[in-house]
């Protein structure tokens, strides 16, 4: 809440924009009393009255990109679901949230469950689909009880189901609960495990929205996205696009966590900077200085102090070498050693993998094996050389995304601190990891 808070008390003064994020701090946030009192529901009654291609136009002209990480164009990815053939069509709302770092969705739903239902009920209806589902990590239990709970009141109150508000549209909305795979995020896993299978990528073409859940039209998008739906049917087009540039409108939420003041969400336009942002966070922990941070998870390659400056939108973040991703900003101060938390971040991906395709499955065990030997300093710069290769042969050649999102943290970091790599030959890892380690709240 600390972003919320922030622009509350610097009103106009402040760069950040509460939509989603905007009464997270109500007591009782959550219901649908409350959701009510925020014109809760009225972009549904103005969407049921509208003509389903039409929505999807607005959406389209609205410039909203996908939030889970890739940035698709989302009316783009609604418009390509085939209208006029005998299958049924799905809308999957992607609730896996498990890129490391990344802890928007989750908030969002625990604080304003009906602000993601109302963007379902309005994207199922846009693509004309009867069944939708929310795909949710089966950890996080107080998330399922409190959308399974907002769904029963959305039912009640008439919202789903059958004839919604006397439309004539009949909706089921199911709240699936996963096993707790990072996979499972991915699209097309995700999909096998809700069809009951072991979540394992399937090959794409033909993506989703040709052949997706029943191997029938389905869109699938992330929670933020779907719920950035009714403030777009509400407040129009043009009153989206007056935030953010051109290319990558709207408002987002980053997430930041690590060596900063005020962790937490912050929302604010796309194109805001990590130094803006950090302005507000009350930057870097005292007495330290920023090293190294993420942009968007630890899949997307890290960048140091001499980004602090770009936009944090998908094109300049992307000039700038990296991605935008899930914008979960991870910050690490000079106490942090690049090597030990490149080894983190491997380990995650080698326990991760599915283990479906070569390159990933052998790959990334052999990048920990690597990694392993360099932070406890018995390496050599032949295993530099060895981590880029590995790394080559993975990228591009993984089934998914995984595989790339696996060694961009070793790309970029030995790009940016091969002299900390080489300081390891010596004895071994120079940092204190005491040093680093964040004091409890
Ligand atoms: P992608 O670019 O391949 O696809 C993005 C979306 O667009 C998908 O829904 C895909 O079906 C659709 N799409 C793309 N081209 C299409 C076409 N020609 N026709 C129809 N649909 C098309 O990206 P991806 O592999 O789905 O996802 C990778 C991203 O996931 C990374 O950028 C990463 O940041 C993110 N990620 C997020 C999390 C999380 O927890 N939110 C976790 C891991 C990775």
């Amino acid at each position: 809440l600390a972003g919320l808070r922030i622009a509350r008390e610097l009103g106009e003064e402040s760069l950040l924009t509460p939509v989603l994020s905007r009464y997270w701090d109500e007591p009782e946030s959550w219901t649908l009393a409350t959701y009510l009192r925020h014109a809760g529901y009225q972009a549904l009654r103005t969407a049921l009255d509208t003509d389903p291609d039409q929505i999807i136009a607005t959406v389209k002209d609205s410039g909203l990109r996908g939030r889970g990480g890739a940035g698709f164009p989302t009316g783009t990815k609604w418009s390509f679901i085939p209208q006029g053939d005998e299958r049924p069509h799905y809308l999957v709302v992607n609730a896996d949230e498990s890129e490391p770092g990344t802890c928007k969705d989750m908030p969002l739903m625990l604080a304003t469950p009906h602000a993601l239902i109302e963007g379902a009920i309005i994207a199922a209806y846009a693509i004309r689909a009867r069944h939708a589902f929310i795909y949710l990590r089966g950890e996080v239990v107080p998330v399922l009880r409190r959308l399974q709970a907002a769904v029963a009141e959305a039912y009640q109150a008439g919202y789903l189901g059958r004839d919604i508000l006397g439309s004539g549209y009949d909706l089921e909305l199911v709240v699936h609960a996963g096993a707790g795979a990072y996979i499972c995020g991915e699209e097309t896993a995700l999909l096998d495990s809700l069809e009951g299978r072991r979540g394992q990528p399937r090959l794409r073409p033909p993506f989703p929205a040709v052949a997706g859940l029943y191997a029938s039209p389905t869109v699938v998008n992330n929670v933020e996205s779907i719920a950035s739906v009714p403030p777009i049917i509400r407040g129009g087009v043009d009153w989206f696009r007056s935030m953010g540039p051109v290319e990558s409108p709207g408002f987002t939420l980053y997430s930041l966590s690590g060596h900063v003041t005020t962790p937490g969400q912050y929302e604010a336009p796309l194109g805001i900077t990590l130094r803006e942002l950090l302005g507000y966070a009350g930057g870097v922990r005292a007495g330290h200085t920023l090293k190294f941070w993420t942009p968007g998870g630890s899949s997307t390659p890290i960048l140091t102090g001499e980004h602090l400056d770009v936009p944090l939108d998908y094109e300049h973040v992307a000039g700038a070498g990296s991605m935008l991703g899930t914008k979960a900003l991870q910050i690490f101060d000079e106490t942090t050693c690049v090597v030990r938390t490149v080894l983190r971040w491997s380990e995650f991906y080698a326990h991760e993998s599915c283990g479906k395709c070569t390159p990933c499955r052998e790959g990334t065990y052999w990048l920990v094996q690597i990694l392993e030997r360099l932070e406890r300093g018995d390496g050599s710069e032949q295993d530099l050389e060895k981590l880029l290769d590995i790394s080559d042969n993975i990228f591009g050649r993984a089934f998914c995304a995984l595989g790339d999102g696996a060694v961009s943290p070793i790309t970029s970091s030995l790009k940016y601190f091969r002299d900390e790599y080489l300081a390891h030959f010596e004895s071994g890892c120079p940092f204190d990891p005491h040093e680093s380690i964040l004091a409890p709240p």
